[in-house]
């Protein structure tokens, strides 16, 4: 009897499978967060960006490679029309065991039901700071009351897991740590505290002085909490501490302090449709070109993405004192 064909997989030159995409599904967004973007930002044409089923199509073919969890992210990705729609497809996608996705929290009053009834699981909210003004200053123009009342939807709309993201900066929010943490704790929430990425220029701080790095963040909250190291690994580059006597674990995403490349198991398609192979390197391969070019061929998409994993960088090579090397704002590529 012939065996079974191997499910397709998608190991790159250093042995690693990739098994997580992050599909950015727009780069508009109504915050202007300054570690992200610019005030006056240009966003790309309509025209340029993937098509909902052009997404719905490369997520397919994904996860026929064998992609187990794809999380929607942006630009923000609630504000892009027809996501709801999109997002019930890809949660229908036999293969996929995790569907996440990862909001500034806006759009969730309205949103949060709907997203954990159409199979969205996890969800990440950005919340950087706990202070109204301060909130205005960093996304430049947020309102603090509608992100928490999004927090409080997405509390009740049933997802398993919710985490509150915050990008913290010296001298802008790393005196609010351990107020984050408890935070997190009175709600039930996870938190991960991420060290800012030299992605674009931004012109309102200087990177190399607002660095504030995880480990500065953990003595920090050690002065409130004991924090037990953990083995949870939930695919991303978080990596976790329980907070003694609570339900919240405080994750550090730390691409400066503690490279996670070795283990990196990701890849991400940008707005405009390019698959990008390391966050920190510009290694790309243009699958709207491919797509457009051969409407209805997956089997070359299928290709064109395993061969793609020939040229996944091993690392990514952040310099925070330089001049960034990587042009392209968080917002392209989906953070
Ligand atoms: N708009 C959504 C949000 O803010 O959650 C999703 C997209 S945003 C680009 C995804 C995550 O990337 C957010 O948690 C944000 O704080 C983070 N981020 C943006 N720019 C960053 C940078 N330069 N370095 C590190 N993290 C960044
Ligand atoms: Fe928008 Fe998210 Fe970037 Fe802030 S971090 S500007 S919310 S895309």
């Amino acid at each position: 009897m012939p065996n079974k064909p191997e499910p397709l997989s998608l190991i790159d030159r250093f042995g690693r499978r990739v098994n997580y995409l992050r599909i950015s599904v727009t780069d508009r967004c109504d915050f202007r967060c300054l570690y992200c973007m610019e005030e006056a930002m240009t966003f790309l044409p309509r025209a340029q960006i993937l098509t909902l089923e052009e997404i719905y199509t490369l997520a397919k073919v994904f996860s026929e490679l064998g992609v187990e969890k794809i999380r929607i992210t942006g630009g923000e990705p609630l504000v892009r029309n027809g996501i709801l729609q999109l997002i019930e497809r890809i949660g229908q996608l036999s293969g996929l065991k995790e569907l996440v996705m990862t909001t500034n929290g806006s759009q969730l009053q309205k949103f949060a039901k709907p997203l954990s009834d159409a199979g969205v699981k996890r969800l990440n909210i950005s919340l950087d700071t706990l202070d109204v003004e301060k909130f205005k200053v960093l996304t430049r123009n947020g309102e603090l009351k509608t992100v928490l009342r999004g927090v409080e939807a997405a509390k009740n709309a049933g997802f398993q897991r919710i985490k509150i993201n915050a990008v913290i900066l010296k001298n802008r929010n790393h005196h609010e740590v351990i107020d984050l943490v408890q935070f997190a704790i009175e709600h039930e929430l996870d938190i991960s505290f991420i060290e800012e990425m030299p992605l674009g220029v931004v012109s309102q701080h200087d990177r190399y002085e607002s660095f504030y790095s995880s480990n500065d963040i953990k003595k920090d909250l050690e002065q409130a909490f004991t924090l037990l190291s953990s083995t949870v690994q939930t695919g991303g580059p978080s990596n976790y501490f329980q907070v003694q006597e609570t339900q919240t674990r405080v994750g550090f995403i730390s691409p400066h302090s503690h490279n996670f490349c070795s283990s990196c198991n990701r890849v991400r398609l940008t707005a405009e449709g390019r698959l990008l192979l390391c966050l920190g390197n510009e290694h790309s391969v243009d699958m709207k070109q491919i797509l457009r070019t051969h409407p209805g061929n997956q089997e070359i998409l299928k290709q064109s993405i395993i061969q793609a994993m020939q040229i996944k960088p091993e690392r990514h090579e952040f310099q925070l004192d330089e001049q960034p090397v990587i042009l392209r704002h968080m917002n392209v590529t989906g953070g």
